[in-house]
C-alpha cells in the first residue's frame, strides 16, 4: 500500500474526474490519497470521502509567491469547510480572473487576440488558470502542443508569467492551519532555486509557519531525494510524497508512481 499526496482532478487542471481519480489510485495499490486542486476544494465532496475503499484526505495546493518566483503551498488533512478555506478559495479564485485578464492583454501584445474568451470557453466557468490559455493556444494552431505553449507564451519570464497575483506566503500558510491543515511546501525541486535560494525559500516558510515539504514528488533520482531529505531534516519539518498526478500516460507522475520516502524522516501522516 502506498501513500500519495498530492493529486489533481477536473475541478482544477487535472483529466480525471474525483472518482475516476480514486478508481485509478485504488488499482495502482494507493491506500490513502490526497487531493490538491489548485487554489479550490470542489472536488471533496462528503459522498465521495465516505464512498471510498481507500482513505482520502482533504487538501489544497495554493500558488502563491515568494520573491518573485511562484511557489507552491500544499495544505493537507484540512477541514475543506471551515471559514479559513472559503476565504482562501474566494481571494485566490478572484485573483485568478484579474490575472487571466492580464495574461489575455499580454498576448494581445504579442498578436494572440481573444484568449480570454477563449481560456474561459475551455475552463467551462470554473477555475482559469495558465493550461486553459495553453490548451487554446495548442487548439488556435499558434503552438503544436502544451509545452510549446508554455515555452512561448505563458511559462517562466513570458508574456503570460504575470507576477504579484496571489496572497503571500504567510497568508496561505495561515489559511492552512486555520483549517487544521498541515502546510507542505509543494515540489521544491521544481523552483529550479540554487541551492542557497531553497535554503533561503525553506527559512521564510519555516518562520511563517510552515510544517513540511515534498521529499519525494513523482519520479525523481535518488540523488534528488537525498538532497530534499537533508533539507527536510535541517530545517525540522516534516517529509511528505505525492505524484503531483494530472493525467493518465505521464509516466513520471503517475498516482502512487514514486519511490518511498528515506526512513528516518517523520512522515506528514503520522499527524493526520
Ligand atoms: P497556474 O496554476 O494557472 O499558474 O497553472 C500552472 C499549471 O500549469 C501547473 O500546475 C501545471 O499543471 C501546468 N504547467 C506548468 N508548466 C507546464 C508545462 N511546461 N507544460 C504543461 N503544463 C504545465
Ligand atoms: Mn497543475
Ligand atoms: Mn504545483
Ligand atoms: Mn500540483
Amino acid at each position: 500500500m502506498s501513500i500519495d499526496l498530492h493529486s489533481h482532478t477536473t475541478f482544477s487542471d487535472g483529466v480525471l474526474s474525483p472518482n475516476a481519480l480514486v478508481q485509478r489510485a485504488s488499482n495502482n495499490g494507493v491506500g490513502v490519497l490526497a487531493i490538491t486542486d489548485h487554489d479550490t476544494v470542489d472536488a471533496i465532496s462528503d459522498s465521495l470521502l465516505s464512498g471510498n475503499t481507500i482513505r482520502l484526505i482533504a487538501g489544497i495546493e495554493f500558488s502563491t509567491q515568494w520573491e518573485n518566483t511562484g511557489v507552491h503551498v500544499l495544505g493537507l488533512n484540512i477541514n475543506h469547510r471551515s471559514d479559513a478555506v472559503s476565504e482562501g478559495v474566494r481571494q485566490q479564485t478572484a485573483a485568478r480572473l484579474v490575472r487571466a485578464r492580464k495574461i489575455a492583454e499580454k498576448l494581445e501584445k504579442k498578436g494572440v487576440p481573444d484568449s480570454f474568451e477563449g481560456a474561459s470557453a475551455i475552463s467551462a466557468g470554473h477555475y482559469i488558470g495558465r493550461p486553459h490559455f495553453a490548451r487554446f493556444l495548442v487548439d488556435s494552431g499558434r503552438v503544436k502542443n502544451m509545452r510549446e505553449a508554455f515555452k512561448k507564451y505563458l511559462g517562466d519570464g513570458k508574456a503570460g508569467d504575470i507576477k504579484k497575483t496571489w496572497a503571500d506566503l504567510p497568508q496561505v500558510i495561515q489559511w492552512i492551519r486555520d483549517a487544521n491543515g498541515i502546510a507542505v511546501l509543494a515540489h521544491p525541486l521544481k523552483y529550479k532555486m540554487t541551492r542557497t535560494r531553497l535554503k533561503r525559500l525553506l527559512e521564510c516558510f519555516t518562520r511563517d509557519g510552515g510544517q513540511g515539504m515534498e521529499v519525494v514528488s513523482g519520479k525523481q533520482i535518488p540523488q534528488h531525494t537525498a538532497a530534499m531529505a537533508e533539507l527536510c531534516e535541517t530545517y525540522g519539518l516534516l517529509a511528505s510524497c505525492g505524484s503531483d498526478f494530472h493525467a493518465p500516460d505521464t509516466v513520471w507522475s503517475e498516482v502512487g508512481g514514486f519511490a518511498p520516502l528515506p526512513g528516518h524522516l517523520t512522515p506528514v501522516w503520522e499527524r493526520f
